[in-house]
């Protein structure tokens, strides 16, 4: 805290998933063999042919500013995705292109909350999700859930959730962290009780939406009554592995979409021109073409869950997408281990950097104090000997 800092900077928690990766790093640099599970990223390179059409924008010349909402051939393959993939109908004013899923979200934070307004997140949730909404002045307002119930809220915890002073609810399907898929029945249930409350916006963030071992996707926004306060929010960075190429989407009612538009001119102006025409591409191809990535992830869920069940301790749920285990690991609170004695989530993702060199993330960053959240977004030889090193480190 440094008092010459805005009290709004001063408020913001450091992103625990960028703090822990930074951390990895500056460990590595000390000459440690740190295993990074930390990261929710893609060990993958990006595919070819999205790679050869950013090397032609360069050498077409794509180089001045773009639209701020994005090019117009741009928001036009995203309306085919969303009809192709989604079944869902959208009109150029309803798509907005920005640097990231995360300005997306900080757009839309900055709005639609004002002072006071309250923000449901169902638990455990992405870590930047309550701090970009406190960020523009909400108040976060967690709906716990648990691993019995695969880490996905019923329609009477929501309903106990809402107040006069609700304004939006934010949730990724497939989850990160925890990785649970909410199937369109669920949802349906969860739009039932968000009918009676008509002037509750809903940030449907469905950035994983093609890492989903069931294969079968929903979306709030399908839903006639629900389409009009919906806010559908993706990207390129998981799919197609173009973390740092920084593009993400919004479809959005209009209103919602041209106030985007209005804060993002002021801030940022239109995303990467260069990483705009390769998104093009990207999203003009079907999904089976990252299909070999996917079932990469689904091959490692698999080593990841075998190697965590012969540690004692770890209880898992099955994540149905997205690259994270989110294990409860509360067996290990109160217990000491080489002289450490741990007692939340925190301690345990500390011992385990500390002491087996493997940098997780503590469930507390996601709003679930008993859990730590490992991304299996990595080498099979990586996930292999981290686990060996925390079942050593642990025994
Ligand atoms: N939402 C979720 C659930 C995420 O995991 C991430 C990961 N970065 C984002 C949004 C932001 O993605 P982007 O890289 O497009 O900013
Ligand atoms: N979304 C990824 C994660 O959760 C990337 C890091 C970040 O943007 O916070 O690890």
């Amino acid at each position: 805290m440094n008092p010459k800092l805005s009290n709004r900077i001063n408020a913001m928690a450091t992103s625990a998933t960028l703090a822990m990766a930074a951390k990895a790093r500056e460990l590595r640099q000390e000459g440690k063999d740190i295993i990074g599970l930390s990261l929710g990223e893609p060990d993958f390179t990006v595919p070819e042919f999205v790679k050869n059409s950013a090397i032609k924008a360069v050498n077409d010349d794509y180089h001045a500013y773009t639209p701020v909402d994005g090019y117009g051939d741009l928001k036009q393959a995203i309306i085919t995705k969303f009809d192709r993939d989604n079944n869902l109908t959208y009109t150029p004013t309803q798509i907005v292109v920005s640097t990231g899923a995360k300005q997306s979200l900080a757009n839309l934070a900055m709005v639609l909350l004002n002072e006071g307004d309250e923000v449901l997140l169902p638990a455990p949730y992405w870590v930047s999700y309550s701090d970009i909404s406190k960020l523009a002045g909400g108040v976060p307002v967690e709906i716990p859930s648990s691993i019995e119930s695969d880490f996905k809220i019923t329609p009477k915890a929501l309903e106990a959730a809402i107040t006069p002073k609700t304004k939006m609810m934010i949730y990724s399907s497939p989850c990160n962290p925890s990785g649970s898929v909410y199937t369109e029945t669920e949802l349906r249930a969860l739009a039932d009780v968000l009918i009676n409350y008509p002037d509750i916006i809903v940030i449907s963030d469905e950035i994983y939406e093609h890492i989903n071992f069931t294969e079968n996707h929903a979306s709030m926004a399908t839903f006639e009554d629900m389409y009009d306060r919906t806010v559908v929010v993706n990207g390129v960075s998981k799919a197609f592995a173009m973390t740092g190429w920084r593009i993400g989407y919004i479809g959005a009612p209009d209103w919602i979409a041209r106030a985007c538009n209005k804060m993002q001119g002021q801030i940022t102006s239109g995303a990467n021109c260069i990483a705009q025409r390769a998104t093009i591409t990207a999203l003009e191809n079907p999904p089976s073409k990252i299909k070999y990535m996917v079932d990469a992830f689904k091959e490692r869920r698999k080593l990841i869950l075998d190697l965590l069940s012969e540690i004692p301790g770890f209880k898992t749920n099955e994540p149905q997408g997205a690259f994270y285990v989110f294990p409860n690991i509360t067996y290990y609170f109160g217990k000491t281990i080489k002289g450490k004695t741990i007692n939340n989530a925190s301690d345990f993702s500390l011992f385990i950097l500390e002491e087996a060199n493997v940098a997780t993330v503590t469930g507390e960053a996601f709003g679930d104090p008993n859990c730590i959240r490992i991304s299996y977004a990595a080498a099979d030889k990586d996930i292999i000997e981290a686990m060996k090193r925390i079942k050593e480190a642990l025994a």
